[in-house]
């Protein structure tokens, strides 16, 4: 029998195309956000600089005090703001990966090492399921880890914060879930906040809203997938894939 290729081909090596040419797009805007993120210290730190002078030389005018020190904060603040984006511009880059197998219990225990000081403060108690191994970057997973739990230590609500790490699986991935049983999030906003700067706080809790982003670029880039259930008022669970 002849069967006639000729047109699947053709839509293969067009489907090859615009996979290389989105993989170049994404490397460009990858290099795009270090290098802006990076030139927009150095101006950042004359302004800041100048005002800590303009400071010192009117430190007896009222308001020069309080106009320069809104200046500081400001800079302050958009200091975290690059300091954030160029973490999550570094994040993820396929090319960065150091994939070996390596075991979520120790990723694990890295974490809240990390975080011993802010969960003994809190008097948080945090439970863990057996956690397997996976293939996956170590630094990469305690950074997700890290950002999911102290989420959790960070829109607690007025109880001691109670934080389980679960593990399920099946026959292609793992399921991790981070539960706690903070402030929750309202069904309507669970998908934004995984967006870059998005929050629904406000200043009165510090933060720039990247953490999430940074999670979701992490799973992303070890092929899982990443999102949260809560019914807005009794806690959240913040739930990722990763294959086997
Ligand atoms: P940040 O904590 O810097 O604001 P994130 O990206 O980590 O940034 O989180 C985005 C927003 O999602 C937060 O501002 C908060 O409103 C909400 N959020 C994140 N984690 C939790 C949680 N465990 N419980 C309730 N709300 C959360």
């Amino acid at each position: 029998a002849f069967v006639d290729v000729t047109e699947r081909k053709r839509a293969e090596r067009a489907l090859e195309q615009s996979v290389q040419a989105l993989k170049k797009v994404n490397e460009e805007l990858q290099q795009f956000a270090y290098a802006a993120s990076h030139d927009l210290q150095e101006p950042l730190r004359t302004i800041a600089s100048y005002a800590q002078l303009l400071a010192r030389k009117y430190k007896d005018d009222h308001d020069a005090s309080e106009y320069t020190g809104f200046i500081v904060d400001g800079v302050n603040r958009m200091n975290t703001l690059i300091r954030d984006l160029l973490t999550y511009s570094r994040v993820g880059a396929s090319t960065q990966l150091k994939r070996r197998p390596i075991s979520l219990a120790g990723v694990l225990q890295w974490c809240l090492l990390n975080l011993e000081r802010s969960v003994h403060e809190h008097k948080a108690t945090v439970t863990h399921d057996e956690l397997p191994e996976v293939i996956a970057d170590e630094v990469q997973m305690v950074q997700l880890f890290q950002n999911l739990i102290s989420n959790s230590l960070k829109y607690r609500s007025d109880q001691p914060p109670l934080i389980q790490v679960v593990c399920e699986e099946n026959d292609n991935e793992y399921l991790i879930s981070v539960r706690d049983n903070g402030v929750g999030i309202e069904p309507q906003y669970q998908k934004q906040i995984f967006g870059v700067f998005k929050r629904l706080h406000g200043r009165d809790v510090p933060g720039t809203g990247i953490g999430l982003a940074i999670c979701r670029k992490i799973v992303e880039s070890h092929d899982g997938r990443i999102w949260v259930e809560s019914d807005g008022k009794n806690g959240s669970s913040f739930r990722f894939s990763l294959p086997k």
